[in-house]
């Protein structure tokens, strides 16, 4: 990694801690890990821990609860999986680390970071998500792998039905926890809760945490260690945003093409707030001769699965989603985001705009807008304190 990225992903920004037991490890070699598990970290290629992997992985190695916020692209998946991997025990084939996360796509990534760290280690672990036969998980379940991960309905399912055996579990983490504890999953995430081990430790990871969130929370976690961001430290430096003022909403699309016809991007997401829009886009781009391809939750888990593949290895470069995708899809070739429509929820525009300038790379968001649009960027840039420019006349500096 370069002296750049490094600064960016590990001290390029101050984040803000809750109590002074922070201990800080700056390499991996000191972190008294398991030599298999070292052995795992090196051969991905990380060769030093980032600024949340310095402070989240030992508290989880210690049995600590953890509140580990970090922004987008800075390592929270690996300071989760080398935490849990280190607190397994090896030898007891028994479930005992539980990971949830709030979609099929992301539960997916997640197990494959697992594959990896864990490749040396002698781990069983499955991938529990919707869309997936019954019968296939309760067979997978039945061989207790130590390490599960998945998406709130079908895991609740199985804990329901007795077919996830929860006794052995130690560890509960939580990817993406704002939205698992937002209205939608909130009752699911209580449920499985509730049928964990009362001595349950927990582990919430997410690069957005409202004032909501930490009151739910207090309910739950004992004595967390927090480390957090402010609200003005939350957007990354390598992420240039932009707006493209749109009078009239049906000017978008050729504003699109023109962007398109006029830039060669390695790879890019084009957000949506509807299925509606995201289908109306995919059809229009392919009338005008632009290759893409879309993903929404409409669509079935092989459809999906096969489009994430052919993103992941850069067959498709324009991707057209809703907010299915908006948080913690990690695909480095992704340099630029374009919100067609700036989404509602002021914390999906940090998790959007994220999913470019991974890991201290360079990104590009541009956001197209109406009236109504332009005021609710206003809103962002003054939570964020971020400033969005308005998309220049001259464009050559912007797309190196
Ligand atoms: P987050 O969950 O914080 O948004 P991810 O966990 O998805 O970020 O990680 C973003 C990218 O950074 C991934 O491609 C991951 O492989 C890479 N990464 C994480 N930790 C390191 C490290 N210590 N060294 C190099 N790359 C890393
Ligand atoms: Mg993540």
């Amino acid at each position: 990694m370069s002296e750049q990225m490094q600064s960016q992903t590990d001290t390029g920004v101050s984040n803000e801690t809750s109590n002074d037991e922070e201990q800080v490890i700056d390499n991996f070699d000191n972190m008294k890990l398991k030599e298999n598990l070292l052995r795992g970290i090196y051969s991905i290629g990380y060769e030093k821990p980032s600024y949340i992997q310095q402070r989240g992985i030992i508290p989880i190695t210690k049995g600590r609860d953890i509140i580990a916020q970090s922004q987008s692209g800075t390592g929270k998946t690996a300071t989760f999986t080398i935490g849990s991997l280190q607190l397994l025990d090896e030898t007891k084939d028994e479930t005992q680390i539980l990971i949830i996360a709030p979609t099929r796509e992301l539960a997916l990534q997640i197990y494959d970071v697992v594959a990896s760290i864990g490749e040396y280690m002698d781990i069983t672990h499955a991938c529990i998500i919707g869309g997936t036969s019954i019968r296939e998980n309760i067979e997978t379940l039945s061989k207790k792998p130590q390490i599960i991960i998945g998406t709130p309905g079908r895991l609740y399912d199985m804990i329901y039905k007795n077919r996830l055996y929860t006794k052995y579990i130690k560890l509960l983490v939580v990817d993406e926890a704002d939205e698992m504890l937002s209205k939608g999953f909130e009752e699911q995430i209580k449920n499985i809760f509730k049928s964990l081990p009362p001595e349950i430790q927990v582990a919430l990871f997410s690069a957005t945490m409202s004032d909501d969130f930490f009151m739910l929370t207090d309910n739950f976690m004992r004595n967390p260690i927090k480390i957090l961001v402010k609200n003005d430290e939350l957007t990354l430096e390598g992420i240039s945003q932009y707006y493209i003022y749109m009078e009239r909403d049906y000017y978008k699309f050729d504003a699109l093409c023109d962007l398109y016809s006029s830039f060669s991007i390695s790879q890019s997401i084009l957000y949506c707030n509807s299925k509606r829009t995201v289908e109306f886009l995919q059809s229009k781009l392919t009338e005008n001769n632009f290759s893409n391809a879309y993903i929404h939750g409409d669509m079935t888990l092989d459809q999906r699965k096969d489009i994430m593949i052919r993103f992941r290895t850069g067959e498709i470069r324009m991707l057209i989603s809703t907010d299915l995708l908006c948080r913690g899809i990690d695909v480095q070739q992704v340099s630029l985001v374009i919100n067609y429509e700036v989404p509602y929820r002021i914390e999906n525009y940090i998790h959007r705009i994220g999913r470019s300038g991974r890991f201290g790379r360079k990104g590009v968001a541009i956001n197209f807008a109406n009236d109504r649009e332009f005021k609710m960027i206003k809103d962002i840039e003054r939570y964020y304190s971020t400033s969005v420019e308005e998309f220049p006349k001259d464009v050559s500096t912007i797309f190196k």
